[in-house]
């Protein structure tokens, strides 16, 4: 008999999914753990909200997009799970010439709209799909209601949305469930043993040992307390904040296409149950922490964890974060400028060099397979990338797409040297601030780059 352990996240429930409906698994035990009662609230796929869009740089996943959006258009994005009120994605300044990484990042995402899936360019109300804003008052009339300065020039691609995130999650979760083949447990890894060439055991809080012909890890940025990835994904936290609206503005404002700006990586997601979020898409902040060797029983390292509310209820975004959030709250919704947040968060991604997944086999312990490294773009594909990743597990390319994304995602041949990763791909903030250091700073100081 098999046995699989998983971790519930996007990674690990679609995982689960597709393991549930291959005929090759189905005298196979499959277990998903994880560490809290789903849904997990501090979970990177746990969220009022999740950008929807094929709008890549990288066509690989614009196309991998292509696969998903149709499931999102359809049943798994029923019942408001799914909102299709387009993505504008604007620059504020910096140069054109190219070698600017925002500017690239939008022109090539363009490109790919456009050539690789065919959307038509043009005005929406003559049957346009993406429209491009050359101006700032072509940005002013498409973000109309927020009544700011939004951008001065970008697109807008009418074909894009945004997923209740949480409420996807439990659609998925359903589905898993229905398939009465995955037995979940609430239970936290406390480390996985390892023998020269394979997992031995997976042990739980409570010294439970688990073992399994091959064991999933898809515990997104918490691996690192399970498998070394020095070097390979590094878990960054990044800025979100919420206010609470009225119903006049969540009328007015609820329609709107979610709003990105490439030039700082803030964006704003149209409100939902008259809630606002605005949030960064940034290189985050690093928490590095001593923590026992993963894999070398006795030794230490030092790698970034996540801290989050349930380590710390009190934990709140630092001073730089909430003024970058509250400034572009300001700047592109001025009536909402003084608003408090109802609350802030701190969400971890699991940050890689150039952001493609690790979705690979460990190349030293042959019944470990990892899931993770989503770099702050997975969710998007939870209808389908548990397909993608169970093709990799038995080692199957069912097309082109797979192969590409195959060889994306495989393990590193190279680690990078620094233990911390912080990305190349594309990202606005600073590059290098560390949580701690973060957090002590009084309202409003300006962090230095570690670069
Ligand atoms: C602020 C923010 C905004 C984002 N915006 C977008 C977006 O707009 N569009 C998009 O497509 N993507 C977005 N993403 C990225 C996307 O949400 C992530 O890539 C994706 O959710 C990662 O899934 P995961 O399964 O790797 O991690 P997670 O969802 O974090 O899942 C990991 C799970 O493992 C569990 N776990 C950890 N350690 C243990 C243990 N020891 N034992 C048992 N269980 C354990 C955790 O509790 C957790 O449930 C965003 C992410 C963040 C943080």
């Amino acid at each position: 008999m098999l046995y699989h352990a998983l971790r519930s996240g996007v990674f690990g429930l679609s995982t689960a999914y597709a393991l549930a409906q291959r005929d090759a698994f189905k005298n196979t035990s499959i277990t998903l753990l994880e560490r809290l009662d789903f849904p997990a609230p501090d979970a990177a796929s746990i969220d009022s909200s999740r950008i929807i869009r094929p709008d890549y740089a990288d066509p690989a996943y614009a196309a991998l997009m292509a696969e998903a959006h149709p499931h999102w258009r359809g049943d798994f994005g029923a019942e408001g799970r799914y909102s299709e009120a387009g993505l504008c994605l604007v620059q504020d300044s910096g140069d054109e010439s190219g070698d600017n990484a925002a500017h690239y990042y939008l022109i090539k995402a363009l490109e790919n709209v456009k050539s690789k899936l065919g959307l038509k360019v043009g005005r929406r109300e003559e049957g346009g799909q993406v429209e491009l804003l050359e101006t700032p008052d072509d940005v002013a009339r498409v973000t109309a209601s927020m009544g700011g300065d939004c951008g001065r020039r970008g697109y807008v691609n009418w074909t894009s949305g945004w997923a209740d995130a949480e409420a996807g999650m439990r659609y998925l979760r359903k589905s898993v469930e229905s398939t009465g083949r995955v037995q979940f447990r609430t239970a936290k890894v406390t480390r996985l043993h390892y023998d020269k060439d394979r997992v031995e055991t997976v042990e739980l809080v409570g010294g439970e040992q688990l073992t399994a012909d091959l064991v999933v890890l898809a515990t997104g940025a918490w691996m690192q307390k399970l498998v070394d990835l020095r070097g390979i994904a590094s878990a960054t936290g990044q800025v979100l904040a919420y206010i609470d609206i009225t119903q006049e503005e969540q009328d007015r404002l609820g329609g709107n296409p979610t709003l990105l700006c490439e030039t700082n990586g803030m964006f704003i997601i149209p409100p939902r149950d008259r809630v606002l979020k605005v949030a960064r898409h940034g290189y985050g902040y690093a928490n590095p922490k001593t923590s026992p060797h993963p894999e070398r029983p006795g030794e230490t390292i030092k790698v970034s964890l996540p801290r989050t509310k349930q380590d710390d209820p009190n934990l709140n975004i630092a001073p730089e974060g909430d003024k970058a959030c509250r400034d572009y709250l300001a700047k592109c919704i001025p009536s909402l400028a003084t608003r408090p947040w109802t609350q802030t968060r701190i969400c971890w991604y699991s940050d890689t060099p150039v952001g493609d997944w690790l979705i690979s086999y460990h190349p030293t312990y042959r019944n470990l397979f990892v899931a993770t490294g989503g770099s702050g773009h997975a969710y998007k594909f939870l209808p389908v990338i548990g397909e993608r990743i169970v093709d990799l597990v038995m080692g199957e390319e069912r097309d082109e797409l797979g192969a590409e994304l195959g060889k994306k995602w495989k393990w590193p041949a190279q680690r990078r040297e620094e233990d911390q990763v912080w990305t190349d791909d594309w990202r606005g903030g600073v590059k290098g601030m560390i949580l701690d250091e973060e957090l002590a700073k009084v309202d409003g100081a300006v962090p230095r780059s570690r670069l």
